[in-house]
């Protein structure tokens, strides 16, 4: 068996364990570069993806090899390379059809000439699946709006996207119009955000019965309706009960709902229980925030269509310095772009830092412990004593370990910082509180709105 047979078996193995979008993203592109002495060379497109395979599936990796090859391998290597012509592996073989690292970037509609132009000019020919870099914070959202684009009205009606801004909500979308749009360029797609859709209510009741056909008609009458952001229908009680009913009317008839929203359907204050229940009934997704080398690899794949180049330590920079959001990640990129060519230099981290200052800031500017416990006590409404003491009641232990979870995550103090600052607990028990967060998160949406408004608290505590 040459190396190339070698990998495939390999990549085949492992496709049945790791997520599918996962897959595609971090082993696309990858290859033996060297096998010698049972030390295995993997060749891979960056950086992050070495980091990645090596922080994530390394075991995975060598049981497959040992697996397919029956010897003992002894260690593994990573080489950023990209395969020779006859060493890639289409993965077209493979199940996976979308490869989100590889595809040079299109460009936005105003580049297009009219003849190419969709009907549907709602959409962003931009939000594409294959310029979505998925990671395990985006892997169930983006995989359901696959599923979605795959088969409209079949798969997940509604599905239901949710998480906070900057995170790609709009993005994946958009990226099931446009897919099923290029599957049939006859398909009546609507994109709108829910504020459209109650400036066009309000303007069609005060107009009177003729509009009020037409705004039907123009809801009612299509395959797919995207609504974004419909958190804004909170409390506008007219247009809730006129969603419903474009709701039910587009349901019933098997076309295809996608919502997005910033939090979870129960969460969205003022949203009458009939609508969240509908909402609830198909598939509700969420998106969080990206890891480190999710970050990274969403910017190097920004900088394939510039000039400037861009070093993995810069870009390394950038990733560890924003976290947040996508979109302010982009920002900064963008930033550090313009002004490179404007100096005609190639930025260092100096340069970078330089640039970036404002954006940093912002990010960093100093959250501390006490404003961390001052914040989440106040959320939860029980004093400070008690979360720092020893009380074992559920209403104190879960404040408890958020607290724990958020002095870990974004300020990242060591547990056993931790320990000490919270009346002098063990670091074992605060790592297994930190653990268990990490589990509960994405199984509770209490827990994980609750951990949401609090960030947002604290972000608007320290700007
Ligand atoms: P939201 O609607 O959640 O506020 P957007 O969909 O507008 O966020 O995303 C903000 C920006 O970040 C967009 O330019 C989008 O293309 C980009 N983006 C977000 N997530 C990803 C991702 N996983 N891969 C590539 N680009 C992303
Ligand atoms: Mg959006």
């Amino acid at each position: 068996m040459d190396s190339l047979e070698i990998w495939k078996k390999v990549l085949g193995n492992l496709e049945t364990s790791i997520s599918r979008p996962n897959f595609v993203t971090w082993f696309k592109d990858t290859f033996i570069y060297e096998a010698k002495k049972g030390i295995y060379t993997i060749g891979v497109p960056s950086i992050f993806h070495s980091e990645r395979l090596k922080k994530w599936h390394e075991k995975e990796i060598i049981k497959a090899i040992e697996d397919q090859t029956g010897d003992k391998v002894l260690g593994l290597k990573y080489k950023v390379a990209s395969p020779s012509a006859d060493q890639v592996i289409k993965f077209d073989n493979f199940k996976v059809i979308h490869s989100p690292v590889d595809k040079p970037e299109k460009k936005t509609s105003q580049n297009i000439s009219s003849q190419t132009l969709p009907k549907n000019t709602t959409l962003n020919d931009y939000y594409v699946f294959e310029n979505f870099v998925v990671g395990t914070s985006n892997q169930l959202a983006h995989a359901a709006a696959e599923a979605v684009a795959n088969s409209p009205g079949d798969a997940y009606n509604p599905l239901f996207i949710y998480g906070d801004s900057g995170l790609g909500k709009t993005h994946l979308m958009q990226a099931i119009g446009n897919h099923i749009l290029s599957k049939n360029e006859d398909a009546n797609i609507l994109y709108v955000s829910s504020e459209t859709f109650v400036n066009d209510f309000i303007a069609a009741v005060e107009a009177g019965s003729g509009r009020a056909k037409d705004f039907k008609k123009h809801y009612r009458d299509v395959d797919i309706l995207l609504i974004d952001d419909i958190q804004f229908l909170s409390g506008k009680e007219q247009t809730q009960d006129e969603f419903f009913h474009t709701f039910n009317h587009l349901h019933q008839n098997k076309k295809q709902v996608v919502l997005t929203a910033d939090r979870y359907p129960k969460a969205i204050r003022g949203l009458e229980k009939r609508l969240q229940t509908r909402f609830e009934g198909g598939m509700v997704a969420d998106i969080s925030e990206p890891d480190l080398e999710t970050r990274a690899v969403i910017l190097r794949n920004k900088t394939k269509s510039t000039n400037v180049e861009i070093s993995d330590e810069v870009i390394y920079f950038i990733a560890e310095n924003i976290k947040s959001s996508v979109r302010e990640l982009e920002g900064a990129l963008t930033k550090l772009i313009a002004t490179s060519e404007l100096r005609k230099t190639t930025p260092d981290i100096e340069f970078a830092r330089e640039i970036l200052e404002s954006s940093l800031e912002k990010n960093q500017k100093s959250l501390t412990y006490d404003v961390i416990i001052k914040e989440a006590c106040k959320y939860y409404k029980i004093p400070k004593e008690d979360v720092l003491g020893q009380k074992r009641n559920k209403e104190i232990v879960r404040p408890r370990q958020v607290v724990m979870f958020l002095l870990r995550h974004e300020i990242n103090m060591s547990y056993p910082e931790i320990g000490k600052e919270m009346g002098g607990r063990d670091h074992t028990t605060v790592m297994h509180g930190c653990e268990k967060m990490e589990i509960e998160i994405p199984k509770d949406s209490k827990l994980k709105d609750d951990i949401s408004t609090i960030k947002d608290i604290l972000r608007n505590a320290i700007t």
